[in-house]
């Protein structure tokens, strides 16, 4: 299914915002420049390799549980634990993955993994929505297996595990577009800073060593690895958007008024 949507979607916001609305969404692009096309080629050849990886992956979860090798917890009848269980798993799930991902992003952090593995998904330092699965496919391996590792322990509603992972590609596509639509009091919320903007993710890809999270910051906080200016930088690009947006406000205004005066004078 991720094969199915994850080119329509990833090549949808690439498209929109990228390409056919540019000029307006640029206010809000995190790094002012653009990447080359030979990177965004990269990444769309790297998504496949990805999409691959988590075809095999789910086919063998699949044809091992199937054939009794594993077992697995995931069911169909939402009865067996009620609603309030299907709930609770889609955010047990997410936090898991959270976990699986803070932890595996730092070891392939690690100089041999990160020269051998992740420096696939670096070489976009300012990435485009498509580099969300641009990955080696040994990362792409270690990016799917969360999955199959929750699903042998805890039960999950087949929904709940459909809308999962269609909820996370979202994310990681967002995560991945350049551009920061939040709020620029986002990070001084007291419960919205647990929340990663776009600049978060953004700066782990410019800067490299630091802001390892993806959806969520908790491990970033409790490990202290949050860049320490992520905050400052955070409010220097909203604040720029900001003005920008606003400048680009006033401007129209200004012309809408002197379209009436002329219209009004026949000038
Ligand atoms: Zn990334
Ligand atoms: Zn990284």
């Amino acid at each position: 299914m991720n094969i199915l949507r994850y080119f329509p979607i990833a090549g949808g916001v690439f498209l929109i915002i990228w390409m056919w609305k540019k000029d307006w969404f640029q206010p809000f692009r995190i790094q002012q420049l653009f990447p080359k096309s030979d990177k965004l080629f990269f990444e769309i050849k790297q998504s496949f390799t990805t999409l691959i990886m988590f075809t095999i992956v789910g086919m063998t979860t699949f044809v091992l549980a199937k054939s009794g090798v594993i077992k697995t917890y995931v069911y169909r009848d939402i009865d067996i634990h009620g609603w309030g269980y299907a709930v609770l798993s889609f955010f047990l799930i997410w936090l898991w993955q959270e976990t699986w991902f803070y932890w595996m992003h730092r070891a392939v952090h690690t100089k041999k993994l990160y020269k051998w593995v992740h420096s696939v998904h670096h070489k976009s330092v300012n990435p485009s929505p498509l580099a969300a699965y641009s990955f080696h496919y040994i990362e792409a391996a270690l990016e799917a297996i969360y999955l199959p590792i929750f699903i042998m322990v805890v039960p999950l509603h087949f929904n709940v595990l459909i809308i999962h992972t269609f909820f996370v590609m979202l994310l990681n596509v967002y995560f991945h577009t350049g551009y920061e639509f939040y709020s620029k009091n986002w990070l001084n919320h007291p419960i919205l800073k647990w929340i990663n903007p776009a600049t978060h993710h953004n700066l782990h890809h410019s800067k490299f060593h630091g802001n390892y999270s993806l959806y969520l910051n908790f491990w970033d906080r409790i490990m202290g690895t949050n860049f320490p200016y992520y905050e400052s930088y955070y409010r220097e690009v909203t604040e720029r958007r900001n003005s920008e947006l606003k400048n680009r406000k006033e401007n129209s205004i200004l012309k809408g008024s002197e379209k009436v005066v002329r219209e009004q004078y026949g000038i």
